[in-house]
């Protein structure tokens, strides 16, 4: 197989929502080393801890930054987290994150975290402005927010996490995002049976091809299906090594001009079965 690289990895667990779900830094090499995931963008899961507020944030944050000094060849970036009812103690942390431990942007669910996509994030998105970040935002709704927010915060690269796990919502980011240079987007949970008004094909010929990525969507999501689907597209060999892990790496090369992606495989630190690493409810992991 091609090798793949993974924009939209969440590492922690998710125990605001029944059944909770999560990975470990472990298991999270595991998966990807068992499916030519040669290295990923991680960053927390929503909806984790929050017993001790921004405290909980730091802590997730914390964990990602460990994993990418540890393993900086697999995760040469990392983003943090928010949570928008923390305000400035929330800004605080993720101008700490990015400032004291290298950290690049955040991650938002806006579906784990209570809001929609407005105003209630300029505080936290000024900051990863003066860092020129990066942040992968789920969608909420229209993704015409999204589109505000590449005007208002030009020096910021945005993310679109699972741009086309359904129809309206593939045809809302075409019609919204794709003139903007500083939109990019994964293609996790994309479900297979779509026609061609919304499939694959659609997908690369009208949004920027040089800026579709890959994404596992982890932990949630067995995202081997998507990689099925990428390889089976009617796509170009060269469009799909795109999709698959080049246009990621000119992603991350932006925010780490030093990094080159390692194609050798990973040996993750412990040997998971594949029960504990694939276990699922149809495509969603458990
Ligand atoms: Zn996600």
């Amino acid at each position: 197989m091609r090798p793949y690289f993974d924009v939209h990895c969440h590492i922690g667990m998710t125990v605001s929502r029944a059944p909770v779900v999560g990975q470990s830094v472990g298991r999270c090499l595991a998966r990807m080393a068992s499916a030519g995931v040669i290295g990923a963008i991680p960053c927390p899961t929503a909806g984790s801890p929050q017993a001790r507020g921004v405290l909980d944030t730091r802590s997730q944050n914390e964990i990602i930054t460990k994993a990418c000094q540890k393993y900086p060849e697999r995760f040469p970036i990392g983003l943090g987290i928010v949570e928008v009812r923390h305000e400035q103690a929330g800004v605080d942390e993720l101008d700490r994150s990015m400032c004291d431990d290298g950290l690049v942007g955040f991650v938002c669910h806006p579906g784990l975290s209570g809001h929609s996509l407005g105003g209630e994030l300029y505080a936290f998105l000024e900051v990863v402005a003066m860092h020129s970040g990066l942040c992968l935002l789920h969608q909420a709704g229209s993704t015409s927010n999204i589109a505000a927010y590449a005007r208002r915060f030009p020096s910021i690269t945005f993310i679109i996490g699972h741009v086309s796990m359904n129809k309206g919502g593939h045809l809302d980011a075409i019609q919204h995002c794709a003139k903007y240079d500083n939109i990019w987007y994964d293609v996790a949970q994309k479900p297979e049976g779509a026609d061609e008004s919304w499939d694959l094909v659609h997908l690369v010929n009208n949004l920027n091809k040089d800026r579709l990525m890959f994404g596992s969507d982890l932990p949630y999501y067995d995202f081997r299906l998507v990689q099925a689907q990428i390889e089976n597209a009617g796509l170009d060999d060269e469009t799909k090594e795109k999709i698959a892990y080049q246009n990621a790496v000119r992603l991350v090369q932006q925010f780490n001009d030093s990094w080159e992606p390692t194609l050798s495989p990973i040996e993750p630190p412990q040997v998971y079965s594949e029960l504990e690493m694939w276990d699922a409810n149809g495509a969603r992991l458990k």
